[in-house]
């Protein structure tokens, strides 16, 4: 493993374990998350000047105005896709950001399909993924309204920009059984909410208020 990967200082394991604890002290309960999230380097997702506050609980800036999500949002989500079904076959992920997010689903999915909408991030991204050997992902630069229907339907959906009401199409591209995440509402008072498709139609949770930045329209 190159130094970079590895780290020093606050990009070490040691820093890395202490996250961990934090996540567990918070609630995340999924050893499996825990464990990826001990083992992916989280500090190679962000810009050099900002990868010794990699492991800080808190979201940071990646660019292009977006932020990586805090490490408990990325576990909690990654924990509620998980909760009925250990492994997923497709798990569609919408708005890829720096990676970090996509990394930690890599292993619980035969392949995720992850969709973004501003092309130098979507670049970055796949360069992270690459350099920690991550293979099962397939990207796509489009706007995530639309979903990915070649590949529908799929096991999981994941989102990590809010929009106001979940996207039509998003759903539709849903299995049956399967389990969308979603953050949904307006600037300042949105909810985690996790839809189930069900033979009779959607069962919705409201699981607890977060902070995401908006999902947009069109491509950028
Ligand atoms: N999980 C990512 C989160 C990045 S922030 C990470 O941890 O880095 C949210 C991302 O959603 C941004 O990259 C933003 O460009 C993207 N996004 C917002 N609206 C979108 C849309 N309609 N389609 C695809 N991506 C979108």
């Amino acid at each position: 493993m190159n130094m970079s990967i590895q780290g020093v200082g606050m990009t070490s394991q040691r820093t890395r374990g202490r996250m961990i604890k934090r996540l567990s002290d918070q609630g995340i309960k999924n050893q499996k998350v825990l464990e990826v999230m001990n083992d992916t380097p989280r500090h190679i997702f962000m810009d050099e000047a900002l990868s010794s506050r990699a492991y800080e609980d808190t979201a940071l800036p990646i660019g292009y105005n977006q932020t990586i999500s805090q490490p408990y949002i990325v576990a909690r989500m990654t924990e509620l896709l998980l909760e009925s079904n250990a492994h997923l076959e497709k798990v569609l992920e919408i708005g890829t950001g720096c990676g970090y997010q996509t990394a930690i689903l890599s292993p619980f999915a035969d392949r995720v399909y992850s969709v973004e909408r501003i092309l130098p991030l979507q670049r970055k991204a796949r360069s992270h993924l690459v350099e920690l050997k991550i293979k099962n992902i397939s990207y796509l630069y489009n706007d995530g309204n639309e979903g990915w229907p070649e590949y529908a339907p799929y096991n999981g959906i994941i989102a990590s920009a809010a929009p106001t009401e979940i996207p039509f199409q998003l759903i539709q591209q849903l299995a049956l059984g399967g389990v969308m995440v979603i953050p949904v509402g307006h600037n300042g008072q949105q909810v985690l909410q996790r839809v189930t498709r069900k033979t009779s139609g959607y069962e919705v949770e409201e699981i607890e208020p977060v902070t995401f930045v908006p999902f947009l329209a069109g491509k950028e």
